[in-house]
């Protein structure tokens, strides 16, 4: 059940031990790249005087402005002849970021997606249908080449063309799919026009990932398909995919530690919050040689779930992301995360597929209009109906957000839906 036992399941002591080296060595190599270089002679840091992994706090975090000042070689630790492959992020909060890799650094990186797929179960008998985008985001080609090493039979579908989803799934009998989930759902409606049910396929689990989702919206795409559903997270920065990842039990995502250094900071002050306690995902690459990043700041929420896994792998857990730290709302005062309003959602009974939150500026007020996707059946004409599961929504959400938001109940099918991540919000206020 393990891809490496020995590197899954070290002791705690001997990874530590192993993270100083790795540590160590990336430090090295990161002075030689011009930001890094700049870096440490400016604040007269020496690499050969790391002796813990505590003393790395001795350097400043690296941000995505960092990277979109050093763009594009500005981090290189390496010659250009050396790489062999450039990813770039989504750009979702503005001008993306450029990653290259040496041939080491896509060997690692496939090992470890390999590592997180073996886990939840794929082997050589499977047959994986890869709906993301290829090209330069990570979610292609990371996953690829993962699964190509496990030995499974790859469909590299791309995303998109929901039809041909489906048909490439029944006709070659895929077994694991890779998809977000905010299209997973978009799927199972394109499943209903064509009279299909998606359970009926033979797909037995999905890769959920690239967008921040709920428990509740995981059980929903769980049940709807009749599969089990892992949560997977990355960010291009840190390879893609591949750095966190589920096991069987479903209670937390495994983070990598022999690859990466993990730091769960208060963002506001940048100090390490108390074990277990909520902040922001701080990570250092520790196998990578093209180029090595410091203390980068995800800017995505989590905390360490405490206690060991049932799994016997030492490698730490992380809860679900709540968001980035940019996602937060802040209406009448009160702070709202996207993922607050999406959990209560999927959890009633009635609700459809997609959402959105409309926010408006009235005089000196902020509003915010939540526009649901309801089932059909709630559009047979009885008003009354409708109005108790509008009624029903605004409750669930006040008890969550605190705030009462106005509900607008739409059909099916009617918001906007993306192949990519979901946008959740429409923001329409001036600034
Ligand atoms: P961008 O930062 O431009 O979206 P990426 O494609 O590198 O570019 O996306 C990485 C980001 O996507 C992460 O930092 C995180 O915010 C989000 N993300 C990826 N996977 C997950 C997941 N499983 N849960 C929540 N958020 C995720
Ligand atoms: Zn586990």
């Amino acid at each position: 059940m393990y891809w490496e036992q020995d590197v899954e399941t070290m002791a705690r002591e001997q990874l530590e031990a192993l993270q100083l080296k790795r540590l160590k060595a990336t430090l090295e190599r990161a002075a030689l790249s011009p930001f890094y270089g700049r870096l440490f002679a400016e604040s007269a840091f020496n690499p050969s005087d790391v002796k813990s992994l505590e003393d790395l706090k001795a350097l400043p975090t690296t941000t995505k402005d960092d990277l979109r000042e050093g763009w594009p070689y500005g981090f290189l630790a390496v010659p250009r002849e050396e790489l062999v492959r450039m990813h770039s992020s989504s750009g979702t909060t503005g001008r993306a970021t450029v990653i290259f890799h040496t041939r080491h650094d896509i060997e690692a990186w496939t090992n470890l997606m390999a590592r997180c797929m073996y886990m939840t179960g794929m082997r050589r008998s499977d047959v994986f249908q890869n709906m993301m985008t290829y090209g330069l985001f990570t979610g292609g080609l990371g996953f690829h080449y993962g699964a190509e090493r496990i030995g499974a039979l790859v469909i590299p579908a791309g995303a998109g063309n929901s039809k041909r989803q489906i048909q490439l799934m029944r006709d070659f009998e895929t077994t694991v799919i890779h998809i977000i989930p905010s299209y997973a759902l978009h799927l199972s409606t394109v499943f209903g026009e064509l009279n299909l049910d998606p359970r009926d396929t033979k797909v037995r689990m999905a890769y959920l990932g690239a967008e921040p989702h709920s428990e509740n919206m995981r059980r929903k795409i769980e049940e709807i398909y009749g599969f089990k559903g892992y949560n997977s997270y990355g960010l291009s920065e840190m390879n893609g995919p591949g750095v966190a990842f589920e096991c069987p039990h479903q209670s937390g995502l495994h983070i990598w530690e022999d690859s990466f250094f993990v730091e769960i900071l208060d963002p506001v002050t940048l100090n390490p919050v108390p074990e277990g306690a909520e902040g922001e995902l701080v990570m250092t690459t520790l196998n990578r040689e093209g180029m090595p990043i410091i203390r980068y700041r995800t800017k995505d929420l989590t905390r360490i779930v405490p206690g060991q896994c049932p799994c016997g792998r030492t490698h730490r857990r992380i809860e679900r992301i709540k968001g980035r730290t940019d996602d937060m709302l802040i209406i009448k005062g009160v702070n709202i995360f996207p993922i607050q309003i999406e959990k209560r959602l999927m959890g009633i009974p009635g609700v459809g597929k997609n959402f959105l939150i409309v926010l408006e500026r009235e005089g000196y007020n902020d509003t915010m209009t939540v526009k649901v996707e309801v089932e059909k059946e709630f559009f047979d004409g009885d008003l009354k109906n409708l109005e108790r599961l509008r009624r029903h929504i605004v409750e669930e959400l006040k008890s969550d957000i605190l705030i009462t938001p106005r509900v607008d109940l739409v059909g099916p099918g009617t918001l906007p839906q993306t192949e990519g991540k979901a946008r959740r919000v429409m923001d329409n206020r001036k600034e």
